[in-house]
């Protein structure tokens, strides 16, 4: 040790690390030094990434297609993204608002780094993928965290909401399906959320990147900025392969927004990552453009093993489970445990080798998240194992 220290950024310095990708690495290190955990932490599939996508990047690679691309990534891939939102989504979109990044998580941080500074306030409805908080930190902004209850569904209350927004709200981050409750927002909270932005003069960053995990009648995805398109001009979409291709080691995902911010977007991807990795877009290019049964194939097996998950979360006695209905994670209260939620994710993998993750950075300190992005072996594994932990308490 030098001894040598200097003070850290003043912003920076009270960034926590990404706990998902901590305790998923824990697991996954005591998994190979020969422990019998379950693990349900990981927020990705565990099908391998489809044969023709592969193919596509290889064949890049071998001809040669080793070299720097633009900053926002490939033309004909913007090209075949704006072409997606437009057809799948009903989003105006032309290939010229479109930045390609090193995955999805870049671009929801570099759209808020983008647009906010000190003296914005950041709307992020609760429970939140646990990033968007730290990045709106890390933009010197403030992270305005509005409520919700796991007895409503997660469901977003539109009075609660009204009073979250002040003169200083400039964004509302907005995932659904969401990580880590599985909720799908109905068409009417996404119009109450349209009409609010239009109403505040603040824009919505609307991540995707679950869309296309949905499970059940009556429960659509609806794109934000397809509702009008004054909406259009106020959204950002982001969205991404890791979840719907099995694509989360390729790092690719992608923001749309109007010009005038969509450039801001670029210049700072242009000096801090320039455009993801060459041969790495040209699976994308396939992935979107090639055939999609792989996708739909992926949405039943999730479903299938949502209703497991769901049928013995639900049997354990003091642990109240709401219906996740999109994404691929399920959020119990086990807050009767007696227990927050920090020390029952570490008893659990501790004494029952169960990895799961805390609700307490997800701002739902009386949760566990558990990701069904896995086995139904590991699945049946895990609630038998967390039913006896809970008996035991
Ligand atoms: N948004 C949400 C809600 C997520 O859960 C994730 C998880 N990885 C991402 C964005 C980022 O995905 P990626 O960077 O792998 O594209
Ligand atoms: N988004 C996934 C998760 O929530 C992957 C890890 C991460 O990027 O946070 O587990």
């Amino acid at each position: 040790m030098s001894g040598f220290e200097l003070d850290v950024s003043a912003t920076l310095g009270a960034l926590q690390p990404s706990m998902t990708l901590g305790i998923t690495a824990k697991a996954k290190s005591l998994k190979a030094a020969g422990r019998d955990v379950a693990s349900m932490c990981a927020g990705e599939p565990d099908f391998d990434t489809p044969e023709h996508i592969k193919a596509a990047a290889i064949a890049a690679l071998e001809a040669g297609d080793t070299k720097y691309t633009p900053g926002s990534g490939r033309m004909d891939l913007r090209e075949a993204i704006a072409e997606k939102l437009r057809t799948e989504n009903s989003v105006p979109t032309t290939a010229d608002q479109v930045v390609v990044a090193p995955g999805a998580k870049f671009s929801v941080f570099s759209t808020i780094v983008a647009l906010c500074s000190a003296g914005d306030e950041v709307l992020i409805p609760a429970p939140f993928w646990l990033s968007y908080a730290e990045m709106v930190t890390a933009a010197g902004a403030k992270a305005v965290i509005v409520p919700t209850s796991g007895a409503d569904g997660f469901r977003l209350d539109a009075d609660v909401l009204r009073g979250c927004i002040t003169s200083a709200t400039k964004l509302l981050i907005l995932n659904s399906p969401s990580n880590p409750t599985g909720v799908v927002h109905p068409r009417e909270t996404i119009e109450t959320i349209a009409e609010l932005a239009i109403a505040n003069s603040f824009m919505v960053l609307a991540d995707e990147i679950y869309e296309r995990l949905v499970y059940d009648e009556g429960y659509e995805h609806v794109s934000i900025a397809s509702l009008s398109s004054e909406m259009a001009e106020r959204t950002i979409t982001v969205n991404g392969f890791s979840k719907a291709f099995a694509m989360t080691g390729w790092r690719l995902g992608y923001a749309a927004a109007p010009k005038w911010l969509i450039s801001r977007i670029a210049a700072l991807q242009s000096h801090s990552t320039s455009g993801p990795t060459s041969f790495a877009q040209a699976g994308a290019l396939v992935a979107l453009t090639g055939e999609q049964d792989c996708i739909e194939a992926m949405r039943q097996a999730f479903a299938t093993r949502r209703d497991r998950i769901y049928e013995l979360l639900s049997a354990i006695p003091g642990v109240v489970v709401s219906k996740p209905r999109g994404a691929f994670y399920i959020f119990p209260d086990i807050s009767a445990s007696g227990l927050d939620s920090m020390s029952f994710a570490e008893r659990l993998l501790d004494d029952y080798d169960v990895a799961v993750i805390p609700g307490k950075p997800f701002a739902a300190d009386g949760h566990v998240r558990l990701s069904y992005a896995c086995s139904m072996e590991t699945i049946e594994t895990a609630c038998s194992r967390m039913a006896d932990f809970c008996a035991s308490l």
